[in-house]
Formats: structure tokens, C-alpha cells, sequence
């Protein structure tokens, strides 16, 4: 499931990520471990190790490799760290965070992505708590979180996924209008605090 033609190719993606200024060691580490193709059908396995988004089941999209480690590098994931994810999707990004050692929830509002998501993360031994539901609510029984990361775009951040933040904790987060591109924001949140910073466009689907 995993020929040494794709560990080629996920090297090269490496290369290409670090070229494009990904620096994040821990990061590029885990994208060279994570069989991207096994989140795609198969008839997409060819593109899976190129710098773009891809379609997957319920009219969504896997994120683009350079966006998985760009919103992965501004989370600054330890091992250890509680993270919150807010859509699913193919379980890609939550395999990221796991290989990196996060204890990771994960959110997916279209039912056939979660179940998809749920046995072929379990398949690869990843430990991740996933759920079916509306992730504007967060996932109040394990908050606080030392990280959340959104990958759907909001015009703002939902506000109980502020409040499940925990203090000194960073938060992830495509925001705009549903028509893209959307500004990556970080937020920190320091003695109750949020402070915020901008990192660039980027192209979304909406939360919805
Ligand atoms: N992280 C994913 C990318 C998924 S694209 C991956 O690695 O593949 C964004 C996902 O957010 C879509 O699957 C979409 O269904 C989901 N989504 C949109 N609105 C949501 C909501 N309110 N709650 C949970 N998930 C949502």
C-alpha cells in the first residue's frame, strides 16, 4: 500500500515544501512519514504527492501540502499538546498531528467523510478521537485545548472554540468570506488575552 515510488515522491515533496520556506523540521518529518495517497481514491493516487488540493467524497477537498504545513508550522504542535481540529475531511491533517506526537480530537460535519476518516486512521494505527458533528460547538468534554486548528474558512472564529482555547494556547484559523481567498490568522491566548497575527491567503472551503 505504500511502494517505495511514493516514499520517493514524498521526499521530493519535502524538498519542495523546504524550498518553499517551510523550515519546521518535526513538521516535514511527518509529511515524509504520512501515505497521503491512502486519503485519496485510488484513481487520484498519481497526483497525490503534488503541491495541490485534491477533491475528496461529499464535494470537499484534501488541503494542499504547502497549506498542511504552513498551518502546522504556525500551530507549533509539541508532542503532548491537546489539539482540536475543525474539519476532518480524508483525516490527512489529523494523521499529521498524530505522527507529531498531538493527542489529536478531530471534527467532521459530512457523515461519510468522518466514517471514511474513522477506519482508515484507525487502519494505520493512528490513535485520534474523531466525531460527527458541528464543529463551530468545539468539543466541550476534553477543552481546553492547547491548540485548535480550523481548516474551513469562517468570516470570524466561532466563539466557543475561543473559549475552549487554553491559556497560552494557539489558535489556527483560515478567516473571510466563503468566496476566497481568506487571511491565515494565529491567535495566542495570553493571561485571557487574544492576541492576533496575520500570515497570508490562502483558499478554503466554507465552514458551514
Ligand atoms: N483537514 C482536512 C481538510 C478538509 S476540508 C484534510 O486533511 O483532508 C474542510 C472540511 O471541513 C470538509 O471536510 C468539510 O466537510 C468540513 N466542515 C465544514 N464545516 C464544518 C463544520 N461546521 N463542522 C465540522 N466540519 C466542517
Amino acid at each position: 500500500m505504500d511502494p517505495p515510488r511514493y516514499q520517493g515522491l514524498r521526499r521530493k515533496l519535502v524538498a519542495h515544501l523546504r524550498a518553499q520556506g517551510i523550515t519546521d523540521e518535526r513538521v516535514l518529518a511527518a509529511i515524509e512519514r504520512v501515505p497521503r495517497h491512502l486519503f485519496l481514491e485510488s484513481g487520484l493516487w498519481e497526483h497525490a504527492y503534488e503541491d495541490r488540493a485534491l477533491p475528496i467524497a461529499g464535494g470537499q477537498t484534501i488541503s494542499q501540502p504547502y497549506t498542511v504545513a504552513f498551518q502546522t508550522q504556525l500551530l507549533a504542535v509539541e508532542p503532548g499538546c491537546r489539539v482540536l481540529e475543525i474539519g476532518t475531511g480524508s483525516g490527512y491533517q489529523a494523521a499529521i498531528l498524530a505522527e507529531m506526537g498531538a493527542e489529536v480530537y478531530s471534527i467532521e460535519r459530512v457523515r461519510e467523510l468522518y466514517q471514511r476518516a474513522k477506519a482508515l486512521l484507525q487502519g494505520l494505527g493512528y490513535l485520534v478521537h474523531l466525531r460527527w458533528g458541528d464543529g463551530r460547538l468545539g468539543w466541550p468534554t476534553y477543552a481546553p485545548y492547547d491548540r485548535i486548528l480550523l481548516t474551513a474558512a469562517a468570516p470570524e472564529v466561532p466563539d466557543p472554540l475561543l473559549q475552549q482555547l487554553a491559556e497560552g494556547g494557539r489558535l489556527v484559523a483560515p478567516v473571510g468570506p466563503p468566496q476566497a481567498p481568506q487571511e491565515m490568522i494565529l491567535l495566542i491566548k495570553k493571561d485571557g488575552q487574544l492576541h492576533k497575527t496575520y500570515h497570508g491567503r490562502f483558499r478554503f472551503v466554507p465552514l458551514q
